[in-house]
């Protein structure tokens, strides 16, 4: 059975893969975030899995950090993920490496039409802000151009663990899942 550490490893790896892959398409399509922007992080109703987070509860609890992260799930009233920075003239994801999928592919991926055809699936600020860039990565794509398309990095995730990987929330509670999944692990094998 594959122990939630090789879990980890298989997740870090494909989180790397994700990182180089939407880094092509950015590069090839021309187009990338407004600097400083973060607004997608803002939306409320972003979905995740607990799966993709685990590697971030992995590493809290290597660090000590598992209650205080609880108490700062159990604080929080909102729906903006709780690791959103946007005071103070900070602005940005407090665990950008450790994030989730969702942060790493929305806005450079594609969906697939019923036809298996992929579709960019660029962000609403990208499409106001830099509508011609948004066109050009489209045809690029159109055009045979290399994508990362979302629905294959979730199937690789859910081959990792098919309950965990499949079940989408809302951010800061898949977070907690996977905080959680940590947390009884940690016990279980102490209590062992
Ligand atoms: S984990 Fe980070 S990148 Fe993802 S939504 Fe939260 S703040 Fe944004």
């Amino acid at each position: 059975m594959i122990t939630l550490y090789h879990k980890v490893q298989k997740i870090e790896s494909l989180q790397k893969s994700i990182d180089k892959d939407t880094r092509i398409f950015k590069l090839s399509a021309g187009i990338d975030c407004e600097k400083h922007c973060a607004e997608c992080c803002r939306y409320h109703d972003i979905n995740a899995t607990p799966l993709e987070f685990l590697p971030f509860a992995w590493h809290a609890c290597r660090l000590g950090q598992l209650d205080q992260w609880f108490d700062q799930l159990e604080k929080n009233e909102g729906r903006q993920c709780i690791f959103t920075k946007l005071i103070d003239s900070s602005w940005g994801c407090s665990i950008y490496p450790a994030r989730g999928f969702i942060c790493r592919l929305f806005g450079f991926a594609a969906t697939t039409d019923k036809n298996g055809h992929p579709a960019y699936g660029a962000c609403r600020i990208l499409k106001q802000k830099q509508p011609d860039k948004v066109a050009k990565a489209g045809e690029f794509i159109a055009r045979g151009g290399r994508v990362p398309v979302m629905a294959s990095y979730y199937r690789q995730l859910a081959a990792i663990d098919p309950t965990l990987g499949t079940q989408f929330m809302p951010i800061n509670d898949a977070i907690k899942k996977a905080l959680e999944i940590v947390y009884f692990h940690l016990h279980y094998r102490e209590a062992a």
